[in-house]
């Protein structure tokens, strides 16, 4: 069968099709770019779902940590449109479609948790509103709902995932140069947790959520070792045989990013992935070093 991505040309998009195109699944993407696997958004919101639709993943977000975007308000509603109307408009799809898919899996993150120093945050967690990013995560989550009947056709997962960690995107990407150079260190204090997930993890969760017909609900998608930010930046620079002591003053990121978006780094949250693990789901990456060690020698 085949399994539509929204966003699928992004960074987790590219592994978690490549992964599925190795089981033999084929793959679609929805995309604002054409493409030989692509539909547009347009397309999509007139004709449906694609025929043979199995599941249905979604991706797509403007990319928050993009240095060169300013913390406007047009690029604040960039972040939140490119999220809630995607997930909206997959999960309209579903809803209308005359053969429904078997799953539908929706990313969200782990900012709906309120960071915390003892606070350890399962799935079982609502997710208040405090600030920008738990408006979003809530509303996203939110969007990914299939009313009416087709509910119970189809699975709905929705992943709080961590920061992703993988050579070539999201936060390792722009962190490897300074850390290879050997200017790498802590944020702050480094005391702040930072949740965190393998690339590999991640797309095997996904997968695990399509394929497994008990997964339903929210899923924590953040490795089971807990660790800090320092923590974090001791595994990578060790792992990349370099010294990791200089740390970069929190001000520093909230002048650069702005401070409400800077929160995602010099603030984090305690999350532990309980359901997941309770479902079954094996971590091929469960601790920050083993993670970082597989990401140097895979670059
Ligand atoms: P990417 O930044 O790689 O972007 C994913 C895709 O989103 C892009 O390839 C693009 O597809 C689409 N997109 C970007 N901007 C817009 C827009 N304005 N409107 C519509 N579509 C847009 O994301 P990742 O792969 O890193 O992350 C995937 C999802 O997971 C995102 O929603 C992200 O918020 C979430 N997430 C990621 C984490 C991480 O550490 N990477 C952590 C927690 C959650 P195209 O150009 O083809 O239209």
């Amino acid at each position: 069968g085949t399994v539509l991505v929204g966003g699928g040309t992004g960074f987790v998009g590219k592994h978690l099709t490549k992964t599925l195109t190795s089981k033999y699944y084929g793959v679609k993407v929805v995309s604002r770019m054409p493409g030989p696997k692509n539909i547009s958004w347009q397309e999509l919101n007139t004709n449906g779902l694609p025929e043979g639709t199995v599941a249905v993943v979604n991706l797509a977000g403007q990319n928050v940590m993009d240095f060169k975007q300013r913390w406007s308000a047009g690029f604040k509603q960039n972040v939140y449109n490119s999220r809630i109307n995607t997930t909206a408009s997959l999960a309209k799809a579903i809803a209308n479609a005359k053969h429904k898919p078997r799953a539908f899996v929706s990313m969200s993150g782990v900012g709906g948790y309120k960071p915390d120093k003892d606070k350890e945050y399962d799935e079982c967690c609502t997710v208040e509103q405090f600030d920008f990013f738990s408006k979003l995560v809530l509303e996203w989550e939110k969007a990914a709902a299939i009313d009416g009947p087709a509910r119970n056709e189809c699975r709905i997962t929705t992943i709080r995932s961590g920061v992703v960690l993988g050579r070539d995107g999201g936060m390792i990407k722009q962190l490897y140069m300074p850390f290879f150079l050997g200017l790498g260190g802590p944020v702050g204090n480094g005391t702040q947790y930072l949740p965190w997930i393998h690339i590999k993890d991640l797309v095997d969760l996904i997968i695990f959520s399509i394929e497994n017909s008990k997964v339903d609900g929210v899923l924590n998608a953040v490795a089971p070792q807990v660790c800090t930010n320092k923590e974090f930046s001791d595994a990578f620079a060790k792992a990349l045989n370099r010294p990791a002591f200089i740390p970069v003053p929190s001000f520093v990121f909230n002048m650069m990013l702005g401070a409400e978006r800077a929160k995602m780094i010099t603030e984090g949250q305690k999350v532990i992935p309980k359901r997941t693990q309770e479902l079954g789901f094996k971590f091929s990456f469960p601790t920050v070093l083993s993670a970082c060690q597989d990401i140097v020698k895979n670059s």
